[in-house]
């Protein structure tokens, strides 16, 4: 934290009560395992447990609680509120408050983390950067960002993600960002929004919370662009990114190297700079488009824009090229899947040489979308000249059968994990690309494990 709050201040802002009188503290803990002597303990119900069940063995160990249910027999300073994770969120919004530097926010239904740390590379040349840790982007991940800022911070990063309506809402709130972005809406989640246009309009409360003065970057490609556009908020300045040459931030000369990495002139308000990727994918120049737009926003200078985007290194499991058994290249972008980013990996594969063999698991949470969703890309990989598709489980075996299209045509539906990697094994040389993707449920990082073992 940047200064020490109290208790009273937040009963004071907030409502609820004090027990025991107020404390100053300037860290939160919420975690029985990892007791810090000298902070809060907010106690939240997960999925596994109920902090509350601990409290008794927190009595005394910490500066003071934040809790539903007044602890009985103790001396130790608390507040009673209705919500404990209301109240987490107002902690992160008055440590939010303590800070002055610009802050950004992203969210999007794919690319959110890869933005994020793209811009962490731009900021980190000459500044010192607070930014979402990993993948902490909701409603308690949100408020330990905030936690996390101290003195020495110049810059504020916070990534958001959204299962549903109003959260992007409830999480701006909290986080105050001047300059925000939708990475882009594509169909995740779409089981909690109703329907893709639930998404857009969800997300979009990343600009519709912006006040007078802020920026938002848009991304002018994406089909929703003109309905946030008319969404903008009075006083908001709407910054355009995008790969036509009518964005203020665009790409030129996109040139693909062959291991997918692209090289380009990232030309923002006709200042251009040249920009060496280090991740793979054509998508990757949109991430880096939308991360250079915050950080133009934000004032940072082109050249620096474009060198911090040259050093930027992938995020593990996000297509990230390994080194795999008999010589093959393994591209492992086994953290998640829906159709964008599946769309996105088999762009990327269709432009290797060689033999092209898609590996993929089932992506969740696509409603009555999802058998659809997975012949689309059955179809397209099909389409693009991938090899071979192995499949591995019940949902995308129709991604198999579209992708066969009534032949046999290397495709394999599979519903062990063991008997995929064993088949797969046996495909393994130095000419051949394997790229692997699936949902987090899928957990299809143990296929590139087992892919790469021993390299
Ligand atoms: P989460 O919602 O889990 O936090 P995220 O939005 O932070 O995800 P990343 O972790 O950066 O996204 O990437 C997730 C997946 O999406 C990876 O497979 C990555 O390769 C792919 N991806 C990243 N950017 C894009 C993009 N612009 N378009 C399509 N796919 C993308
Ligand atoms: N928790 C705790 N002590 C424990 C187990 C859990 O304080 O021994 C906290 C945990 O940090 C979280 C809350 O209880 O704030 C809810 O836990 P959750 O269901 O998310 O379980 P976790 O995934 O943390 O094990
Ligand atoms: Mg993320």
């Amino acid at each position: 934290m940047i200064a020490s709050l109290s208790l009273q201040q937040l009963q004071q802002r907030f409502g609820g009560e004090l027990v025991n009188g107020s404390v100053c503290f300037d860290a939160v803990c919420t975690d029985t395992r990892k007791l810090d002597a000298g902070a809060l303990f907010v106690a939240l119900r997960g999925e596994n447990f109920d902090a509350h069940d601990f409290l008794p063995a927190v009595d005394g160990k910490v500066l003071g609680v934040v809790t539903e249910q007044r602890l009985e027999n103790s001396t130790m300073p608390q507040w009673i509120v209705a919500d404990t994770s209301i109240a987490l969120g107002q902690i992160g919004r008055l440590c939010r408050e303590q800070f002055n530097g610009p802050v950004i926010g992203i969210t999007g239904s794919c690319g959110k983390t890869t933005v994020k740390e793209m811009m962490a590379a731009i900021f980190a040349q000459r500044h010192r950067v607070c930014v979402t840790r990993g993948n902490l982007n909701n409603h308690f991940g949100v408020p330990m960002t905030l936690f996390s800022l101290s003195p020495e911070h110049e810059v504020l990063i916070v990534e958001m993600g959204a299962s549903g309506p109003n959260e992007i809402g409830y999480l701006c709130g909290i986080a105050r960002p001047g300059i925000t972005a939708v990475n882009n809406v594509m169909p995740a989640h779409v089981e909690g929004f109703g329907s893709v246009d639930g998404i857009a309009t969800a997300k979009g409360q990343i600009y519709t919370t912006l006040d007078p003065g802020g920026v938002a970057v848009l991304n002018a490609d994406d089909n929703y662009a003109d309905y946030w556009r008319g969404e903008m908020p009075e006083g908001v300045r709407a910054l355009e990114v995008g790969f036509g040459h009518q964005c203020a931030i665009h790409p030129d000369n996109i040139q693909m190297d062959a291991l997918g990495c692209a090289a380009f002139d990232l030309v923002v308000e006709g200042v251009s700079h040249p920009v060496k990727l280090q991740v793979l994918g054509e998508h990757n120049v949109h991430n880096a488009l939308v991360a250079a737009g915050c950080a133009h926003a934000a004032g940072i200078p082109v050249a620096e824009i474009a060198s911090g985007l040259s050093a930027a290194s992938g995020v593990g499991g996000r297509m990230q090229s390994l080194s795999g058994r008999n010589g093959a290249t393994v591209i492992d972008d086994s953290y998640n899947a829906n159709p964008g980013s599946v769309s996105a990996a088999i762009e990327l594969l269709a432009q290797r040489n060689g033999k092209k063999v898609l590996v993929l698991g089932d992506m969740a949470e696509l409603g009555p979308e999802a058998d659809s969703a997975h012949r689309d890309m059955g179809r397209l990989a099909r389409e693009r000249g991938i090899d071979q598709l192995f499949t591995l489980g019940t949902l995308s075996g129709a991604a198999s059968v579209e992708f066969a299209a009534g032949r046999q045509h290397g495709q394999r539906n599979f519903s062990e994990r063991e008997p995929l990697i064993e088949a797969l094994a046996s495909e393994l040389d130095e000419s051949t690309t394997v790229l692997v993707k699936g949902s987090r449920s899928a957990r299809m990082e143990l296929v590139v494990q087992a892919l790469t073992n021993g390299n």
